[in-house]
C-alpha cells in the first residue's frame, strides 16, 4: 500500500495558498506516514503574477519545527520541484549547493518559454499533436542536459492537461520514438519516473501522469524506480487515488515504489 506522498505544495508555491502546517496535519488525517514538501522553484518563469520562486531559507525555517512536532506521527522530508530549462542551470546549481534536500523533482513547465497551461502555447503550433510532441522533445533535451540535478522526472505528459480540444487521452504509439528515448534516458541515468496522481482528479480519463501505456513501456524497458506524488495544492488531494494507482502499477508488474531520503532511493512495497 502506498502511504508516502512525495509531491506536495504549500503556500510557498505561487499557485497554492495552504500553509505547510495545514498540509502536514491533513497528511496525518489522510493516514499518510511520510510526505515530501516540494514547492515550485521555476527560475525565470515568465510571469510577474506567478513568479514560482520562493525564499528557501523560509522553507527550511518552517519545516524544522514541523518535523519536530510530527516526530511520532509523520515523517516530513525536504524537497523541491525544480522547473527545468537549460538557461537556469547556474541558479539550480547554486540552490543545490546552498541547501541539502531529501528529494529533488525535475519538471518541465515551459517550452519556448511558454507554459502549455497558456492558450498561446497551443496557438503557436499547427496541431495539438505537434504541440505535445514539442513538449516531449523539450523534456528529452532537459533530461539530457540537466539530469544530474534531480532525482525524479515529474508528470511526463504534463502538456496533455491543457489541450484546447479538452482531449487528454493519447496513444503511446503516436509518440513512441520520443517517449522511448525519454524512458531509456531515465533508466540509463538512474532517474525515477514520477507517477503523478493529480491526473486522476484533474482529468477525466482515469489515469495518472504518465498514462498506463507509458508506464507499461517503462516496465518493459526495465524501469524500476517510480516515485509517487499527488501534486496536492489542497489538503483534500493529499494521497489522492493512491490505492487506484497502486493497483494499476501492480497490474503492470511493478512490485515496489521509490522514496528518496537524502537524495538516495529507498524501495517500498506497493
Ligand atoms: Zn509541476
Ligand atoms: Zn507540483
Amino acid at each position: 500500500m502506498i502511504t508516502i506522498d512525495s509531491h506536495i505544495h504549500t503556500d510557498l508555491s505561487s499557485d497554492c495558498s495552504i500553509p505547510m502546517e495545514v498540509m502536514a496535519d491533513a497528511a496525518v488525517s489522510h493516514n499518510l506516514t511520510d510526505i515530501c514538501i516540494t514547492d515550485h522553484m521555476d527560475y525565470e518563469f515568465p510571469s510577474k503574477e506567478y513568479p514560482f520562486v520562493f525564499d528557501m531559507s523560509r522553507y527550511m525555517k518552517n519545516i524544522t519545527p514541523l518535523q519536530t512536532k510530527h516526530k511520532l506521527d509523520l515523517n516530513i522530508r525536504t524537497g523541491v520541484e525544480l522547473g527545468l530549462k537549460p538557461s537556469v542551470e547556474p541558479q539550480i546549481k547554486a540552490l543545490l549547493n546552498d541547501y541539502s534536500f531529501d528529494f529533488v523533482i525535475g519538471s518541465i513547465h515551459l517550452v519556448n518559454n511558454t507554459d502549455p497551461y497558456q492558450p498561446a502555447y497551443w496557438a503557436s503550433f499547427s496541431s495539438e499533436k505537434d504541440a505535445v510532441l514539442a513538449f516531449f522533445e523539450q523534456t528529452l533535451s532537459c533530461l539530457e542536459s540537466l539530469h544530474s540535478y534531480f532525482d525524479s522526472l515529474a508528470h511526463l505528459d504534463y502538456a496533455i492537461r491543457y489541450t484546447p480540444s479538452g482531449i487528454t487521452a493519447y496513444s503511446f504509439h503516436d509518440y513512441c520514438d520520443i517517449i522511448d528515448a525519454i524512458l531509456k534516458k531515465c533508466i540509463e541515468t538512474e532517474k525515477s519516473l514520477e507517477v503523478n496522481t493529480s491526473a486522476y482528479y484533474r482529468l477525466t480519463n482515469n489515469t495518472p501522469h504518465p498514462n498506463e501505456e507509458v508506464l507499461k513501456r517503462y516496465y518493459e524497458l526495465g524501469g524500476e524506480y517510480l516515485t509517487i506524488g499527488s501534486d496536492a495544492h489542497r489538503p483534500e488531494h493529499l494521497g489522492a487515488h493512491f490505492r487506484q494507482c497502486g493497483d494499476l502499477l501492480k497490474k503492470i508488474g511493478f512490485r515496489s515504489y521509490t522514496v528518496y531520503q537524502k537524495r538516495k532511493p529507498v524501495m517500498y512495497d506497493l
